[in-house]
């Protein structure tokens, strides 16, 4: 068939459609190429004419999941089909150099009185689109950056899709939401600053680069801290149509930021209480070293005239101290083998019942008060593989605390067992610990009142002791009543049958 090309088409007209263009009789003999076509499908190379008939069998392939479909199309053409577009993931394959290439494209038919004139193909190569989209994809994965546009006629706004997915919450129809319902995501504090960056883009006289920071409302019904950019797109009069933007998630700042500066404000309290501590030391070994050097004069001086009772308190009121100085200088020196990492464990099997009815016997010789102190052990022994110096010391601690504390009532002290773990406890009738403190009194120098007598070390060695030991230690307290610490240590299934 010969067409009048005059009639039925500019040559010039095609040649500078950017989309390749082949019209086809129905046999699929190619009538015209456009110039985008020919380069596309290397038919210089061919050396066709463009007005000599050539089927288009032989210049290309339309490769959809590997298999031609070009004849297909064709048939369905012919059997009446006005119009064919191409699935997406359609490869062209030129014959020149067997090149593949993605496409979007349509076969379309033009008829006269009913009848097939001639068929178009018209295909755009999307190597370049696919390319820069796969690049911002990347790009934006990585970064968790959501593009969004607002169409100011609809008022309506288009979200990436990943971006209700990344929120957990439904997407829209066509990821879109109306105004109303993304304000109401918005956190009401956050709503205000919004608008504002809002009405300066709406206005369009600038763009709003200074990025907004603001909290949406996640699925899970947390907050999530964003930040949005914005500009837009106007019509030749400079008047908006279409805002367009960003909206990156930066929560995990948000968490770096709030940790450095919780990090920040813990460095400094440490090093006031380290201030404390250093300013508190001077006096808590003076006293203790006072007592020891003023009663051993004053035996020294003046045995002679000195009743054995007074003679006996005196002793008795040295080794206290000493205890107390000895306890002291065992605190800064583990406080030292913590800081250098160098504090050493030896694990060894051992009987519970055995290291608390010794901890009972040394802790009655030397009870000084009216409170009662004593073990309360249950009937089976416990088998631990554990340092068990170093747990004695950690109770030992805990007991002395207890007394520290305690004016009336009980110190108890003892364990539980149950099948995967044993829980070692001290319990005292005491002052009592505020629930607000309970937590920071196993930090480092931290002393409830820093009037009273101690170093705010012993907690804080006993957890570090603990930790070390695979256990946990906590604590229970009501405020005038007393505190139970317990530590709670795994157990060895072997030793215990
Ligand atoms: P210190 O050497 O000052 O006793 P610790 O680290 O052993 O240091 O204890 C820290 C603080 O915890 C104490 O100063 C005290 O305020 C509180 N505390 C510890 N044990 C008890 C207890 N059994 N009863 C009441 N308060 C306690």
């Amino acid at each position: 068939m010969k067409l009048n090309k005059h009639t039925l088409y500019s040559d010039d007209l095609l040649n500078i459609l950017p989309e390749g263009v082949l019209i086809l009789n129905t046999e699929g003999e190619v009538l015209l190429l456009n110039q985008q076509a020919r380069m596309e499908l290397q038919t210089k190379v061919l050396d066709i004419n463009p007005f000599k008939s050539c089927h288009i069998d032989s210049l290309l392939k339309l490769l959809y999941n590997k298999e031609d479909i070009l004849p297909s199309i064709m048939d369905k053409l012919r059997q009446g089909e006005c119009r064919y577009p191409l699935p997406d993931r359609t490869y062209l394959q030129e014959k020149v150099n067997y090149t593949q290439f993605p496409i979007k494209g349509q076969f379309e038919t033009l008829k006269e009185k009913g009848e097939i004139k001639v068929i178009v193909f018209f295909f755009r190569n999307i190597t370049a689109e696919l390319t820069q989209e796969y690049i911002l994809n990347t790009a934006l994965q990585r970064t968790k950056i959501y593009p969004w546009y607002y169409d100011i006629s609809k008022g309506e706004f288009t979200l990436d899709y990943r971006y209700f997915k990344h929120l957990g919450i439904p997407a829209g129809v066509n990821n879109s939401l109306s105004m109303e319902e993304y304000i109401n995501m918005i956190h009401p504090d956050d709503r205000e600053a919004l608008a504002d960056a809002f009405v300066v883009q709406l206005s369009g006289v600038e763009t709003y680069e200074k990025p907004v920071p603001f909290r949406l409302h996640r699925g899970d019904g947390t907050w999530e801290w964003f930040e949005r950019q914005s500009t837009y797109i106007a019509n030749v009069s400079g008047q908006p149509y279409r805002l367009v933007g960003i909206c990156m998630s930066i929560q995990e700042y948000k968490d770096i930021e709030e940790t450095l500066i919780a990090a920040r404000k813990k460095a400094e309290e440490s090093d006031k209480l380290k201030m404390a501590f250093l300013a508190n030391m001077s006096h808590e070994i003076r006293t203790p070293l006072n007592a020891i050097v003023g009663f051993s004069d004053v035996i020294g001086n003046s045995y002679n005239e000195l009743s054995k009772e007074e003679i006996e308190d005196f002793i008795r009121l040295i080794s206290i101290n000493s205890e107390h100085l000895t306890r002291l200088i065992d605190d800064i020196l583990d406080l030292s083998k913590i800081e250098s990492n160098t504090i050493d464990f030896s694990f060894s099997d051992n009987s519970l019942i055995s290291l608390f009815k010794d901890i009972e016997k040394e802790q009655i010789m030397r009870n000084i008060s009216e409170i009662e102190i004593k073990a309360i052990l249950p009937d089976n022994d416990i088998r631990i593989v554990t340092d068990a110096r170093r747990l004695k010391q950690v109770i030992c601690n805990l007991i002395n605390n207890a007394c520290k504390f305690t004016k009336k009532g009980f110190i108890h002290f003892g364990y539980t067992a149950s099948k995967e773990a044993v829980s070692l406890f001290v319990e005292d009738t005491g002052i009592g610990i505020p629930f607000e403190y309970q937590e920071q009194i196993f930090e480092r120098f931290y002393k409830i009142n820093s009037f009273k007598q101690g170093t705010g070390l012993g907690l804080s060695i006993c957890k570090t002791i603990i930790d070390h030991l695979n256990g946990k230690i906590t604590v229970t307290s009501e405020l005038g009543k007393g505190s139970c610490f317990t530590i709670t240590l795994p157990l060895n299934k072997e030793n215990n049958p």
